[in-house]
């Protein structure tokens, strides 16, 4: 494919490099948002003009949990499928990180090299969609789920969903969407869709919870306002769920988990019914929330048509994103990082931790900047309920470590030692409590995450993210 390059394209290209060489110089981090920035304030449109040479177009992924995740999981599977993927993998996923991630794919005159064989595989903020969307043309979209995330970023659920549907509607018919089936918010954007649809879900009803979790969001129907009565509940509002007013159902799956087998401490593994066949898989990955992460991936895979041993190597070669479950050895501990961002997600987190065998160590750091979401009283949507009991060691920090303490005090589960602001305080005290051999496991926040991700970079002389493949 040849695709003309203007001269401001290469120059917006040559000035973004150059603005994230010296960024990195200056220690601001990874550079993965200011050189788009200033790239698409010198030439508006370059992301369409550089996603262009995308020689196999490209895949977004968009959702509120798990789309870091997926989309590296999306990347791993492209990888053993022989594409080249250009992936924002720093997470960076507005616009300016899409177009910044471009830019580090091209040469300084933004030329891709090897464009036939490349694949992009962008991680998109919800909000995002629509204009992601317009830009890049994509091949096929994948959506996770729907929570509410940050009160003081999105507001109502509703309004990411109408958001979407708009911008489904203006998606060319040839764009695969590819929707999570037990999740009815997303499901019935399917209403919405032009072109071909692939459901997933998971079939096993054994992984099922017997109650709908305190964070479960969308459990009206959209339709008819009737609550949705469910057969079996996964997590939050995500499950085999039925309208009773307007017989509204959730979709036949066309790629499920037939069975999902957790045991702490194992890969997870799911046995899998696809248009391409039946087979297994190993998830090195804990919770069931990751299980529909894969679906969503191997939902992707299909509609490339990659064969089922490149999704299964591509799955199986996967190791967690930065700070969202990522382990590492410290000080002879087993330190395990995971970040908490809304109340399903950390539900999810917890009742894995709960399931696990023997003593459990936790420290939550819990921060109020803006992008954690300013307001805190999330927390009081998550069933800390479920550690009570349990003999779990519990240490609260972060700026909002009060109010972190307070909740957990109403679940029954004293923090101990008292309250500790400071992170590298509350870490390095964490692991002195912890005895040599066993797991910690550190739950922060975002920006909680930022700090606690340098800190035991530092101690366990890991490289910064930005350095990681
Ligand atoms: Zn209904």
């Amino acid at each position: 494919m040849s695709v003309v390059l203007g001269l401001r394209t290469a120059a917006a290209v040559t000035t973004a490099k150059a603005v994230a060489a010296l960024s990195r110089r200056l220690g601001f981090g990874g550079g993965t948002a200011l050189p788009g920035l200033v790239a698409d304030a010198l030439a508006p449109g370059l992301a369409s003009r550089l996603a262009a040479q995308l020689g196999h177009g490209c895949i977004l992924i968009t959702g509120t949990n798990g789309k870091t995740t997926s989309a590296r999981l999306v990347r791993n599977i492209a990888q053993a499928a022989g594409y080249r993927p250009v992936h924002n993998h720093s997470g960076s996923n507005l616009m300016r990180g899409i177009t910044a991630c471009l830019i580090e794919a091209t040469d300084v005159r933004g030329r891709l090299p090897q464009p036939e064989r490349c694949l992009g595989v962008f991680e998109v903020d919800e909000a995002t969609l629509p204009e992601a969307a317009a830009a890049l043309s994509p091949r096929v979209v994948a959506f996770t789920n729907l929570f509410r995330d940050q009160l003081d970023r999105y507001g109502e659920v509703d309004s990411v969903a109408a958001l979407w549907r708009r911008a489904l509607a203006a998606f060319p018919p040839s764009t695969t969407v590819v929707l999570n089936a037990d999740d009815p918010a997303v499901a019935s954007l399917a209403d919405a869709c032009r072109g071909p649809v692939l459901f997933y879900a998971v079939g096993d009803t054994s992984c099922a919870v017997e109650q709908i979790e305190h964070a479960a969001d969308a459990r009206w129907c959209p339709a008819c306002g009737r609550e949705y009565s469910y057969s079996a509940v996964f997590y939050g509002h995500v499950g085999h769920w039925v309208c009773p007013g307007c017989g509204r159902t959730r979709p036949a799956a066309d790629v499920e988990a037939t069975a999902v087998e957790q045991s702490p401490g194992h890969p997870l593994g799911l046995s899998l019914s696809t248009p391409s066949g039946q087979f297994d898989l190993s998830l090195p990955l804990m919770g069931l929330y990751n299980a529909y992460n894969a679906l969503a991936a191997v939902s992707v895979g299909i509609a490339l048509d990659v064969p089922a041993e490149a999704i299964q190597s591509g799955v199986a070669s996967f190791t967690a994103a930065f700070g969202r479950q990522e382990r590492m050895t410290v000080r002879g501990r087993d330190v395990q990082t995971i970040l908490a961002k809304n109340p399903a997600g950390l539900n999810q987190v917890l009742r894995a931790i709960s399931a696990e065998k023997g003593p459990k160590n936790l420290l939550f750091l819990l921060n109020d900047d803006i992008a954690d979401g300013r307001d805190v009283s999330w927390i009081w949507d998550v069933d800390f309920e479920m550690l009570a009991g349990q003999g779990v060691l519990v240490l609260a920090s972060g700026r909002r470590a009060a109010d972190m303490a307070l909740r957990l005090k109403y679940a029954d589960i004293d923090a101990n030692p008292p309250i500790e602001e400071d992170t590298e305080a509350a870490l390095e005290a964490a692991l002195a409590l912890t005895p040599e051999g066993e797991r910690l496991y550190v739950i922060p926040t975002y920006t909680a995450m930022l700090q606690v991700r340098k800190l035991l970079a530092r101690w366990s002389q890991r490289p910064p993210f930005w350095e990681e493949a």
